[in-house]
């Protein structure tokens, strides 16, 4: 699978990858930068992003209207990274206008305009030609990679409380199919893989700028979480500042590590494994279970096995089929679970970059985790994150990880075939692009990831 880069007029990026069916067309009204910046917390350190374009986007829904974005990625902020799933707020919405369209009053360029009242289909302002998957520039970004100055905040009176600083990084939005209907429970295994392959060559690009401290995959599914347009697809931030939560699990690998001489991830996995009535899944490469320490009701986390699986681009190809298998999985069983389609938060917790002997780098003891938090905590019944929890941080979860884990586990998922030739063709066949997919030399095949995690394992029971 190939990536083809595009460049819209305004200068975003349009990453198509597979086949490349059509191109951009040669002119398109440009926007103006918004004025968006950062504001530090005085009260905690942390930083807020403020995007006021955001709130001048049209309303009207039609096709030209600007993907929404998440509102809430609050680096370094007090609030929680996980956005609030009040049903009632018009928070963490969608990269998609947040109107309902009229299909009568649309206009289109492209050839293949499956749904005309979607961004996100061919035919739209995004992409306007059929494609298998592809990645563009929030046209409202949060994070930009050249951001306008911020504004000085002068009334702050000389006295140094007030600080601004440029909203630097990154905002796309991850087309996973040209399909207008779907998940990842419903996409095909091949499409899922390819997803995962997406996700990975992107997030090994937004690493190699050595400003971004933090590459956040995630997905809002459903309207619970703001996302207004059931068409699949996630997104991407990088910025540049380490947030509070990141900071913190960093922090607790280090003193684990400072008292146990063992890597905090390494253990994690062991305890899931062994406290199996937290586990909803398992395969060879990632467990699935809810978490000790759940704040959502049917929270699960993914959890990479190996010691070394950091990031994504630490995957091999065998991992990278594992992960998918299991999101997939996870998917289905909040599908089955009340018999129709949970609303989910989900993120992918790559190492943030942390200060080490050779400069910035991922945290050694870090494991790659995909995380999801459904609001739901019950078929009509959603968590809402309000006053103590919003005050303090501190969860009141009314429902046990145990049991939630047990309903979990108990939904009966049909098992589809994965077929192995064709998740090697998508993830070896030439590389994502014209370039290598990885910059050191990951293991090739599922024989070579299971030699490595028993290398390591030896490594552990040797040095613990
Ligand atoms: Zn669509
Ligand atoms: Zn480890």
């Amino acid at each position: 699978m190939r990536r083809h880069t595009l460049v819209h007029s305004d200068g975003r990026r349009l990453y198509v990858y597979g086949e490349l069916r059509g191109e951009l067309p040669p002119a398109e009204p440009t926007q103006a930068p918004p004025a968006l910046h950062l504001r530090r917390d005085p009260l905690t350190g942390g930083w807020v992003a403020v995007s006021p374009a955001r709130n001048t986007r049209p309303q009207t829904g039609h096709a030209d209207a600007e993907p929404d974005a998440e509102p809430d990625p609050v680096p370094d902020a007090e609030a929680d990274p996980v956005p609030e799933a009040d049903p009632d707020a018009d928070a963490d919405a969608d990269p998609v206008p947040d109107a309902d369209p009229d299909p009568d009053d649309v206009a289109h360029a492209g050839p293949a305009p499956a749904r005309p009242a979607c961004p996100l289909c061919p035919g739209g302002p995004e992409v306007p030609f059929s494609y298998e998957a592809a990645v563009f520039e929030n046209r409202f970004p949060s994070f930009m990679a050249h951001p306008p100055a911020p504004p000085f905040p002068g009334w702050a009176g000389g006295v140094d409380v007030l600080q601004t600083a440029p909203s630097k990084g990154r905002c796309e939005v991850v087309l996973y199919t040209e399909e207008h209907d779907g998940s990842l429970a419903t996409l095909s295994p091949e499409q899922v893989c390819r997803v995962v392959a997406v996700w990975r060559d992107r997030s090994i690009d937004l690493w190699s700028d050595p400003d971004h401290v933090v590459v956040l995959v995630f997905e809002n599914r459903g309207e619970a979480v703001g996302a207004t347009l059931s068409h699949p697809h996630g997104q991407i931030y990088a910025f540049t500042h380490l947030p509070r939560m990141f900071r913190e699990r960093v922090d607790a690998g280090t003193r684990h590590r400072e008292a146990t001489g063992r890597c905090l991830g390494c253990d994690l996995v062991t305890a899931d494994d062994e406290a199996t009535e937290r586990v909803v899944a398992k395969n060879d490469s990632f467990v699935v279970a809810t978490p000790f320490a759940a704040r959502w009701p049917y929270e699960i986390h993914v959890r990479a096995r190996r010691h070394g699986v950091r990031r994504l681009g630490d995957l091999g190809t065998g991992e990278q089929l594992d992960l998918a298998q299991a999101l997939r999985d996870v998917v289905l069983r909040y599908d089955g679970l009340f018999g129709f389609p949970l609303p989910y938060m989900m993120v992918a917790h790559e190492s943030p970059g942390v200060p080490g002997p050779a400069g910035r780098g991922p945290d050694p003891d870090w494991h790659l985790s995909f995380e999801f938090f459904p609001p739901h905590r019950s078929p009509t019944k959603l968590k809402v994150r309000a006053s103590v929890e919003t005050a303090t941080g501190i969860f009141i979860n009314d429902t046990l990880p145990e049991s939630s884990a047990a309903a979990l586990a108990a939904v009966e998922v049909e098992h589809s075939r994965w077929p192995d030739r064709c998740v090697a063709d998508i993830f070896t066949g030439g590389g994502l692009a014209d370039r290598p997919c990885h910059p050191a030399s990951p293991p090739t095949d599922r024989a070579a990831d299971r030699a490595e995690r028993a290398d390591d394992h030896d490594q552990k029971r040797t040095t613990t």
